[in-house]
């Protein structure tokens, strides 16, 4: 089975009945503001969920329609795709969309019509395709070892896989890498071909700024939309505890997203904000045509010399965007209303279709 074919989802959009669009996703990560915005801009609104999981969609009552699944990887089956395509469904994919469906089934099985740019998705969740990306448009990412033996400084140690940063470990030498190593693998946590694919990158002291940018393909134009930072469990227990009650406590960190917080960035350095969006565009359009096509994130950590250094980017809409489903200080800036990310994606479908431009932002 190939990958779906851009012509192939234009054919379906061309069935569609433009004035009767529906806006859908899965019940999970920024469902709420997307079905939120979409019913702010004039849409009907549906939600994929598994039995037991519709209750904040029902309760804010932001979904029209709910169409239920025995498990959220059942998006891709054929009778759920089909249902969607007779709602007139633009699905807009997210972080838990894309984990629950299986990005090859993404690319190659889901044949309705999604908002933004299919081909992207690949590029946040390959690292090496994320650092070339991001490396390319000219923008600063932690320094990457290629040896663990040449490790002279503070560096983190990531394992491959989604472990929400479980495992994941600090230290400043050779030694101490392996000493850890030997202690992850005595409990199990990882095993010699982790250790093979462990990626070992410069420790950035800094403080943390998750950046949301929007693309618009219609204007041309990168938006900052709102930024938040992590609050991440249990490290952020962790650094509550004493030095001295740290050591004795002998607990290991984790990185487990389990809320955010929204921020504000230091003034001065919004030009570096929007010079780095700026790039990070540019090269996703020559890399993987049309580029970013809409919301995308870029996490960074500020150090000393005041340099946003990125450890990580989403292609399309990220968890932090949560913080803003009433507007952010950009947002307001911009637009002098209550803007969420999800509603400015579905600004985009709504202007789109008023200019009969929907093929160019749908994939
Ligand atoms: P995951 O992809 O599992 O979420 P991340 O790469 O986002 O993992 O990292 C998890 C957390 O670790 C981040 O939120 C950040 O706090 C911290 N982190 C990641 N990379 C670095 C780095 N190079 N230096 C310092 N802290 C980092």
């Amino acid at each position: 089975m190939g990958k779906i074919k851009k012509e192939e989802i234009i054919e379906i959009l061309s069935k569609y009945d433009k004035k009767d669009i529906t806006i859908a996703t899965l019940g999970s990560h920024t469902a709420l503001h997307i079905l939120n915005g979409a019913k702010q801009e004039g849409f009907r609104t549906a939600v994929v969920c598994e039995p037991g999981k519709e209750k904040p969609y029902e309760r804010f009552g932001v979904a029209d329609e709910f169409i239920f699944v025995d498990k959220y990887r059942d998006i891709v089956n054929e009778d759920i795709q089909k249902q969607l395509r007779d709602m007139n469904a633009i699905v807009v994919p997210h972080g838990s969309f894309v984990a629950y469906a299986g990005l090859d089934n993404v690319e190659d099985k889901f044949n309705v019509p999604m908002f933004g740019n299919r081909d992207v998705l690949r590029w946040e969740a390959e690292r090496d395709k994320e650092r070339k990306m991001i490396t390319e448009a000219g923008i600063r990412m932690p320094y990457k070892y290629d040896d663990p033996e040449k490790i002279d400084k503070e560096v983190m140690v990531k394992f491959p896989g989604a472990r929400g940063g479980q495992g994941y470990f600090i230290c400043s030498s050779y030694e101490e890498f392996q000493e850890k190593i030997e202690e992850m693998k005595a409990r199990n946590w990882i095993d010699d071909n982790d250790v093979k694919d462990a990626h070992i990158e410069e420790y950035v002291c800094g403080t943390n700024f998750c950046i949301h940018y929007f693309y618009s393909v219609l204007n041309d134009e990168v938006e900052v939309l709102g930024m938040d930072s992590r609050y991440e469990t249990n490290i952020d227990g962790i650094v509550r505890i004493p030095a001295q009650d740290q050591i004795a406590a002998n607990l290991s960190p984790s990185y487990v997203v389990s809320g955010n917080h929204p921020v504000v960035i230091r003034e001065s350095l919004l030009p570096q904000v929007f010079d780095n969006g700026d790039r990070l565009v540019e090269k996703a359009k020559e890399l993987v045509k049309p580029g970013m096509n809409g919301p995308f994130c870029l996490q960074c950590l500020c150090n000393d010399d005041r340099e946003l250094v990125i450890f990580e980017m989403s292609a399309r809409i990220d968890g932090g965007t949560n913080t803003f489903m009433n507007g952010s200080a950009y947002s307001y800036l911009k637009f002098g209303e209550p803007m969420s990310m999800g509603r400015r994606i579905c600004r985009e479908i709504k202007n789109a279709i008023n200019d009969d431009k929907l093929e160019d932002i749908i994939t």
